[in-house]
């Protein structure tokens, strides 16, 4: 298996990035990254460029060093992307396109490889994961084990959905080990809901449709109804998942305006329908059971165009 030291020893600068719209594996990956590499290559230039983290990743120790004004010409001797194809990295895609060295984590299925060294691993929980096994053990402290320790949690849905392998309860036991909060550091990233972000789940589940006899199930929120909650994209994380929990759905839809007929899209499934498959359809990507795209178009344009492919998926089943 390659070690990322390896690969890194003899440069000067580094650049780490990963998606839009950061999530808990993203952040905990970029930032784990960084504060390792921050301890291996003490003269090396090492710089972390992601969109602004959610508050909730405040616990993650220099999380305030992350860069999120993409606007630089600097030619980094290495970019290690996370988490994320080209395609996906927003602003630092140009960065990366720049770099001297080009490595790509990732355990995105939809991920065809891409840069100079590729490590891709579909059957990983989590980058956080695969990431840790790229590591030497010995040289994590507890301030790297934190960050991917939050990075597993968040994709694993704290270590419950079925990528959650052996080897995954392996690496978080080694990493609980470092004595940190785990229990707080789970509430305070993962559950706890501020007023708004309940209420806005309150009404995205209220609203909520059931389709394809009652296979599928959509809901979508406005950017009238952001801005009546105060809400931005951050505060709609675990919609789509509580959604998905309703007895007999095999699918999940939720859709977000993120722009003039513009939405975010985010699909669940309990493995009958393969989402990641639906969303690469529409420019997308992600896992069988967790996957992403964005559409233009009404939201019921979009919702028919789904739904032919889930239609499609589920027709013989
Ligand atoms: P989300 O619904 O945004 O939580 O994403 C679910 C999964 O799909 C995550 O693993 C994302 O990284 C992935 N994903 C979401 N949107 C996209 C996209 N536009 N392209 C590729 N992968 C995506
Ligand atoms: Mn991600
Ligand atoms: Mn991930």
């Amino acid at each position: 298996m390659m070690r990322i030291i390896d690969e890194l020893r003899d440069v000067k600068s580094i650049a780490i990035s990963g998606h839009v719209r950061p999530d808990g594996d993203c952040v905990g990956s970029v930032m784990g990254l960084y504060l390792y590499l921050k301890n291996e290559l003490p003269d090396a230039v090492i710089d972390a460029y992601l969109e602004q983290p959610a508050d909730i990743f405040g616990c993650i120790s220099h999380i305030e060093d992350i860069k999120s004004d993409f606007n630089t010409d600097r030619v980094y001797d290495a970019f290690v992307a996370l988490d994320t194809v080209p395609d996906r990295m927003g602003g630092a895609a140009e960065i990366y396109s720049r770099a001297r060295k080009k490595i790509n984590i990732d355990h995105h299925i939809s991920n065809p490889g891409h840069g100079d060294v590729s490590v891709v691993e579909p059957e990983r929980s989590s980058t956080a994961e695969l990431l840790y096994d790229l590591m030497e053990p010995d040289r994590v402290d507890e301030e790297v084990a934190k960050a991917i320790y939050i990075g597993i949690i968040h994709d694993t849905g704290v270590l419950r959905y079925s990528n959650t392998s052996p080897r995954t309860l392996q690496v978080a036991a080694e990493l609980v080990k470092f004595g940190f909060d785990f229990s707080k550091i789970i509430e305070e990233t993962f559950f706890e809901k501020t007023y708004l972000q309940t209420q806005i789940m309150g009404r995205a589940i209220l609203e909520s449709m059931r389709i394809l006899d009652d296979r599928c199930i959509v809901s979508v929120v406005s950017r009238r109804m952001m801005e009546f909650y105060r809400v931005t994209s951050k505060d709609l994380e675990g919609i789509v998942n509580q959604l998905q929990s309703v007895r007999g759905v095999h699918c999940a839809i939720f859709m977000h305006e993120t722009g003039t007929q513009e939405y975010k899209v985010s699909m669940r499934s309990d493995g009958e329908v393969d989402v990641a498959a639906v969303a690469v359809k529409f420019g997308g990507g992600g896992h069988v059971r967790a996957a992403g795209c964005t559409m233009n178009g009404t939201y019921r344009d979009n919702i028919n165009n789904l739904c032919r492919e889930i239609a499609e998926q589920l027709k013989d089943k």
